[in-house]
């Protein structure tokens, strides 16, 4: 991931490793804003509380590591998109960066839909009530039986990702006396991270099928050619973790040129598409994310503007975020066990958790912050490495940050913005037994994942 387009702080070239980010901040007990949820604060004792409640007594109720998100903020997120989109868009959260039935509920009040992609995924939405055709399934490799259970339940749209699936969903409809609202999903030859987005003109990966060459022009074809498919729309979904718009851009203008040749060949006009996910969070003070009005705006912008050059209706819009909704509302509590300091590197700092309840920095090299949470601390920065206890040396959960150099065992840290695919791409390595989703608001602390048992572990091993 590269940060080449982004401004980083003063460099301490002489003091850091080669390519550490920035400088110390200039008080480590400040909480940024912009990382930590809504109702995170530090009180004048120096205890960091989330929903009124300090960490220090959640980490004696339910022990470390262990999630805490802060509902109001997650439900505050959930209504900005809501309204910042208005009647005439749907927004989706994507289940994928944080599901529990809890958080299907919260969604459910607030008007908005969910996006599954998996019969687990499915099952759990279902079993909290949200109602099927609010639901949008999607996957590249959907088995019959996701799909048979998908159009039973009413599912209110299945993404169609390849041409084998054009044919199964609409035979499986077919079968059971349905016809399926679908969309299809294509690749518009943008591919966006972070700040920067490429256009190319083929894509290589696996999801979705590509405009280029007219392949989704022929997908289109067959799709209006089935019974057991009502062809809704058209999607994409360029990325994650994007700050910059130009790619929607981009996309919007190749999906509206697709719609207008539906339009010219077929003398149809599809109702809807459908921009995906991938809005930016803030993992880190460097990061800027947009506001949900600020997307809205400019996403109903683009695609008015490209439907009025190409004559074309405007279609509802929807989207699909899921990180931005959920990934600021939760962070991890740690407990510090050892502390090495190596001379002239850095100093390790060892967790009770690590690569099993965040991968993310394993897996893409991302970027978080962390903060000194069950006190404040005048000693001055120390340069750390914040690590797990798994047997791996990738196993690291900060690369780079700053924490006080009087830190010691049993302090508790907490690294911010940990609430999409942490918990959700959480694993048993090494036995490790999952941490708990805990939900604060207002004072009360109610847990909506529990915490792995070494009984669960056992139970599953039948040997
Ligand atoms: C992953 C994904 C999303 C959500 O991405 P975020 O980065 O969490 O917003 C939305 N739509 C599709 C199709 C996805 O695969």
């Amino acid at each position: 991931m590269s940060r080449s387009a982004h401004p980083a702080g003063p460099r301490h070239a002489d003091v850091l490793p080669e390519g550490h980010p920035s400088a110390p901040p200039a008080d480590l007990n400040a909480l940024d804003g912009k990382v930590w949820a809504s109702t995170v604060t530090r009180t004048p004792d120096g205890v960091v509380t989330v929903g009124g409640i300090e960490v220090t007594t959640l980490a004696e109720e339910f022990g470390t590591p262990a999630y805490f998100l802060d509902e109001t903020d997650f439900r505050e997120r959930a209504r900005a998109w809501r309204t910042a989109f208005g009647p005439d868009a749907d927004v989706f959260y994507a289940g994928k960066a944080f599901l529990s039935r809890a958080v299907v509920r919260w969604l459910h009040d607030e008007g908005l839909n969910l996006d599954v992609c998996s019969g687990g995924e499915l099952t759990t939405a279902l079993s909290a009530g949200m109602p099927a055709d609010r639901i949008a399934f999607h996957g590249n490799n959907k088995s019959v039986e996701e799909i048979e259970t998908a159009i039973r339940a009413g599912v209110g749209r299945i993404v169609l990702d390849s041409f084998q699936e054009i044919v199964r969903v609409a035979h499986i409809a077919q079968s059971l006396g349905k016809r399926q609202r679908v969309q299809i999903r294509i690749t518009v030859g943008v591919e966006a991270h972070t700040h920067e987005f490429i256009a190319t003109a083929h894509e290589d990966q696996k999801f979705g099928i590509p405009l280029a060459g007219g392949q989704a022009a022929e997908a289109v074809r067959r799709a209006l050619q089935l019974d057991g498919l009502e062809l809704i729309g058209i999607h994409s979904h360029i990325g994650s973790q994007i700050f910059d718009m130009s790619g929607f851009e981009v996309a919007a203008h190749r999906v509206v040129g697709l719609l207008k040749g539906i339009r010219d060949e077929h003398g149809v006009e599809l109702p809807e598409i459908d921009l995906g996910g991938g809005l930016g969070i803030a993992y880190t003070s460097d990061d800027d994310p947009r506001e949900p009005h600020e997307i809205a705006k400019a996403l109903t912008e683009i695609v008015s503007r490209e439907c009025e050059t190409a004559r074309l209706r405007t279609p509802r819009i929807s989207v699909e975020p899921g990180r931005a909704i959920v990934g600021p509302t939760a962070f991890t509590l740690y407990e510090v066990g050892t502390i090495k300091p190596l001379d002239g590197l850095r100093t390790y700092v060892s967790v009770d958790g690590g690569m099993s309840d965040n991968i993310r920095t394993a897996l893409y090299d991302a970027e978080y912050s962390v903060a000194l949470v069950s006190r404040t601390s005048e000693a001055a920065p120390m340069l750390v490495r914040v690590v797990g206890k798994h047997c791996e040396s990738g196993d690291i959960v900060v690369k780079d940050a700053f924490l006080p150099a009087d830190l010691a065992p049993g302090d508790l840290i907490a690294v911010p913005a940990t609430g999409a695919y942490c918990r959700s791409m959480a694993s048993n390595y090494n036995h490790a037994l999952r941490p708990p989703v805990v939900a604060v608001r207002e004072g009360e602390a109610r847990v909506i994942v529990r915490r792995e048992t070494e009984e669960d572990l056992l139970r599953l091993d039948v040997g």
